[in-house]
């Protein structure tokens, strides 16, 4: 029995929902459909040869070494899908996905195919940290002594220098912008993470040249040499034909997360929705938002009209400490601190508003200012700015 939307032909038996892209966004996808009651036939399509795997893992425990699978957990009897794996799908026509082993009908279909690693002119060859088999390839080249040179200090290039340099690796990271993770966030909270970054030879403000398999080429800073490269330099969506994308190539989805095409549905990595939250469309390239965003996909296309408009929210864990990040900093216009040693966070208002906030080893504060958020709340500044009081108190 369907559940919410009995009236919808996608609830009935016969119906058939194609879901493309096995990873995490797809899973949660299938085991939300099937747990609103869709009792139709479900096919999941994955271009890699491996079940269902995530991701965060990759950079963190895989690399230190401390497990070799991250398979997700799943129930396939009960959840009866017809998975298919090494198949890509191509493109979208009139209820019909294309995939490279044939065409596969569908009454519903949802994208989930996630994101790639950019990459960068002339780059091909050289390493990226996307899948399993990358993260394993680079954990058997980093032991004592080897030279790694990692090209950007965002997320993947931090945790994967982390996790380098512990094993005494020597590690160079070259970034083009002046302080780590400015792609993500504003540098002068980039700034205040420079000593963490002490044990490898971090170079800011260089443009690379060249990238050959052992060695970079920085712009007035010469070559430096490598016994392995790896390219750190963000992601881009993936997609297939058929459907309209952004002018930044994601999925564009409507609140609904509903594609150009009435029965096409797009979560996770892939897709871009608009926020009436922050005013803006949003690509949020985080593991919370493939998390949930299915149960938002799945309900919506068993007839339902849920919309999506989360407060994002991620971590990254480098160097020793829990970096979190909660809200979307663009929507604020100033910035409060909260000073406690090593463990310090940053809060965005808009106004008196609570936009966005990073924390360093404070979850708490972050889990507090999350909910803040999600309340639109408004806070008094100078108390966010006290870390003896909770950020729960400094709601007005
Ligand atoms: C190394 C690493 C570390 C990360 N760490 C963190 C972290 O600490 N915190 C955090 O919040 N987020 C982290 N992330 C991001 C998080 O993993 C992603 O946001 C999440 O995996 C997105 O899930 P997804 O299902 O949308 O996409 P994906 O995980 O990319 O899954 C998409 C799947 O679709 C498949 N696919 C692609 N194209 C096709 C096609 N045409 N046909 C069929 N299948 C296709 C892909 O092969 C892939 O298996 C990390 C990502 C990486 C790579």
């Amino acid at each position: 029995m369907c559940l919410g939307a009995t009236a919808d032909s996608a609830c009935e038996a016969g119906a058939v929902i194609v879901v493309a892209g096995a990873g995490l966004a797809g899973l949660q996808t299938v085991v939300a459909l099937r747990s609103r009651g869709y009792v139709g036939q479900l096919v999941l399509v994955g271009a890699e040869a491996e079940p269902p795997y995530d991701r965060p893992p990759l950079s963190k425990q895989l690399l230190r070494g401390e497990t070799d699978s991250t398979t997700l957990e799943a129930d396939w009897p009960a959840l009866d899908v017809d998975l298919r794996l090494s198949t890509r799908a191509l493109g979208v026509g009139d209820h019909v996905l294309t995939t490279d082993r044939g065409e596969l009908p569908f009454d519903r279909l949802v994208l989930a195919t996630g994101a790639q690693p950019r990459r960068l002119p002339g780059a091909d060859h050289a390493l990226t940290l996307r899948t399993r088999a990358d993260a394993l390839e680079l954990r058997a080249a980093i032991r004592p002594g080897a030279r790694l040179v990692i090209v950007g200090a965002g997320w993947i290039g931090a945790e994967v220098a982390t996790a380098a340099a512990a094993v005494g690796t020597a590690v160079t990271v070259v970034e083009g912008l002046e302080a780590p993770l400015a792609g993500a966030l504003p540098s002068d909270v980039g700034h205040r993470m420079l000593p963490w970054w002490s044990g490898v030879d971090l170079r800011l403000c260089a443009r690379v040249s060249k990238v050959q398999n052992d060695a970079v080429t920085v712009v007035g800073g010469g070559r430096i040499a490598a016994d392995l490269v790896l390219v750190a330099v963000g992601a881009t969506p993936t997609v297939v034909d058929g459907v309209e994308l952004t002018p930044e190539g994601a999925v564009a989805v409507d609140a609904q997360l509903r594609t150009s095409r009435p029965d096409v549905f797009a979560v996770g990595d892939c897709a871009s929705w608009p926020s009436h939250r922050y005013g803006t469309r949003m690509l949020v390239e985080h593991w919370d938002n493939a998390l949930h965003g299915p149960t938002a996909v799945a309900a919506n296309c068993l007839g339902a009209a849920d919309v999506w408009d989360p407060v994002p929210y991620f971590w990254s864990e480098q160097w020793g400490r829990m970096l979190q990040y909660a809200g979307h900093h663009p929507a604020g216009d100033h910035i409060v601190w909260r000073e406690d040693g090593e463990r310090w966070a940053a809060f965005w208002l808009a106004g008196n508003r609570l936009v966005s906030a990073v924390t360093v080893d404070r979850p708490r504060d972050l889990v507090q200012a999350r909910r803040l958020m999600q309340r639109s709340g408004a806070v008094d500044g100078a108390l966010l700015a006290d870390p003896t009081v909770a950020v729960k108190d400094c709601a007005l």
